[in-house]
């Protein structure tokens, strides 16, 4: 029988997540190979003990933290298992921080493209638990168009083997099935424990520049970012934004780089090229665009050298990790970070934002960060929240933007889930027999109910209530 984990003092780290939420749990298996985690899987099983898969806990929603029963790290399951270069996949343990198996691919010469800002902090296993995506998914998507196949030990502790089809038709069954690894992609623990993942990989781009323009207002900034996405000139790689107090965030570490003092938002976008006439060709397009929506032109940094580049990546990247600990500070008060994260189609952004100023005044003098994929359509809206009353009212402007977003035929998730935190958004989203038939799915796979309880569904025995509420 696999050894359950219980010393205090080792359990302790993997009881919180990025957000500093906690959870209660009896122990923690760490797996090394597949063979152990059926072994525990199956332990759990005979014992009826609830069993939660971790990854490094940067989820967003409490879906790592463990309400009851065990945790499981895969931290030690994270092996590179191949790399085919020439027909440009890999395989690898589920337990590989993502910054780690991007280097390797790269230095292999290709690239994994998804690109979640906690690349340093998550694993590729978390990923696909969680669908992740990051700035780079307006070109190159998020990871459920990367993963082709995939090992999962399920809920009955059967290990098994799934692959997506990759011939040109297909119509065995239902359409949903045609590519079951997507079964498993945002499952968040909930059907199984990923134990090995085969991903698609990609050339490197040649070249890139980085750019960062400054605005008077939200709408050029979404007009801006309209206009640079319609028609296939610009195909920027990534078009993010902060907003103005995001701006004062980053103020003191920008060391070189001049923010007008009435700049209001800020976009930063990456420009992918081949050669310099390529590279001459884009900036031509970008800087009467940039000229057209605001009078901060001059204010325009473009970097090129891969010190500039990481120097401006770093200010972009640097607001999330300061919203989480902003978090950690409103936990100790009875707070907590709420953040949106629906996503519509972005010809729709200027509604949503307008809605918001239009529902806005409970949330008062609360902190307000607005950051993210603006490109496409997914601004992070974060409420920190520094009493429990708070957190309600934070909660009731995100299911309300939520239920918009689906009106303008959006989602209420873009990229974090739905985890322990935001299950009555799911109503939200889809019919009720859908939500019946993603519950039969779980029931085939998980009929005791052991893995992940509380993510996606409600707890049914009531013993893991809804995290911010
Ligand atoms: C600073 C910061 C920035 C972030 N930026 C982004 C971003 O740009 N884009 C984005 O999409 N997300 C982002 N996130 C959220 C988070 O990093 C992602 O959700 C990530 O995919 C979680 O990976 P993890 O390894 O930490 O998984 P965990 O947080 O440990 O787990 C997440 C979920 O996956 C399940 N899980 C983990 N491993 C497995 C497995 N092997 N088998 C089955 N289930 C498993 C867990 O049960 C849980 O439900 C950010 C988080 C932070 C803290």
């Amino acid at each position: 029988m696999p050894e359950m984990i219980t010393d205090p003092e080792i359990i302790a780290a993997y009881n919180e997540d990025a957000l500093g939420l906690k959870g209660k749990f009896e122990g923690l298996f760490r797996p090394n190979s597949e063979a152990e985690v059926i072994d525990m899987v199956r332990t759990c099983i005979s014992r009826k003990l609830p069993l939660t898969a971790q990854g490094l806990r940067s989820s967003l929603t409490g879906a790592a933290i463990c309400g009851k029963g065990a945790a499981l790290s895969l931290e030690r399951m994270n092996r590179v298992i191949h790399i085919d270069v020439e027909r440009k996949f890999a395989v690898v343990e589920p337990g590989i921080v993502l910054s780690d198996f991007k280097k390797s691919v790269e230095e292999a010469g290709l690239m994994y493209a998804p690109d979640p800002t906690s690349a340093e902090e998550c694993t590729l296993g978390g990923n696909v638990a969680t669908n992740a995506s990051g700035s780079r998914s307006l070109k190159y998507g998020a990871t459920i168009d990367w993963v082709r196949g995939l090992r999962v030990v399920d809920g009955r502790g059967r290990v098994f083997e799934v692959k997506n089809g990759i011939s040109e038709k297909m119509c065995a069954g239902y359409g949903a099935m045609y590519r079951p690894t997507q079964l498993f992609v945002g499952s968040e623990g909930t059907l199984g424990v990923v134990t090995r993942i085969e991903v698609s990989l990609t050339e490197l781009p040649a070249n890139g520049f980085v750019g960062i323009v400054f605005f008077r207002d939200l709408k050029s900034a979404v007009d801006f970012t309209l206009e640079a996405n319609h028609g296939p000139a610009y195909k920027a790689a990534s078009m993010e934004f902060l907003d103005h107090a995001c701006l004062e965030i980053i103020r003191p570490k920008a060391k070189g780089i001049a923010i007008p003092a009435d700049a209001r938002v800020m976009i930063y976008f990456e420009q992918e090229y081949g050669d310099e006439s390529e590279k001459d060709r884009f900036l031509n397009l970008w800087f009467p665009l940039i000229e057209k929506h605001t009078p901060f032109f001059d204010d325009t940094q473009i970097a090129d050298s891969p010190k500039e580049k990481k120097h401006l990546y770093d200010l972009r990247h640097h607001v999330p990790s300061t919203a989480n600990e902003e978090s950690i500070k409103a936990i100790k008060t009875g707070g907590c970070k709420i953040s949106t994260d629906w996503a519509v189609p972005l010809n729709r952004l200027h509604q949503l934002f307008a809605y918001f100023d239009e529902i806005r005044r409970p949330l008062g003098d609360m902190m307000v960060l607005r950051f993210g994929h603006l490109g496409s359509g997914h601004p992070h809206f974060n409420f920190i929240a520094r009493t429990g009353e708070e957190k309600i009212i934070a909660s009731e402007i995100d299911d309300l933007m939520a239920k918009k977003a689906v009106a303008l035929g959006g989602c209420v998730a873009g990229e974090h889930g739905i985890g322990k935190m935001k299950h009555r958004q799911l109503a939200l989203q889809y019919p009720s027999p859908i939500i019946g038939a993603m519950r039969a799915l779980k029931n085939e796979l998980d009929p005791a109910g052991i893995m992940a309880p509380g993510n996606i569904f409600m707890d049914d025995t009531g013993d893991i209530a809804p995290l911010q509420l």
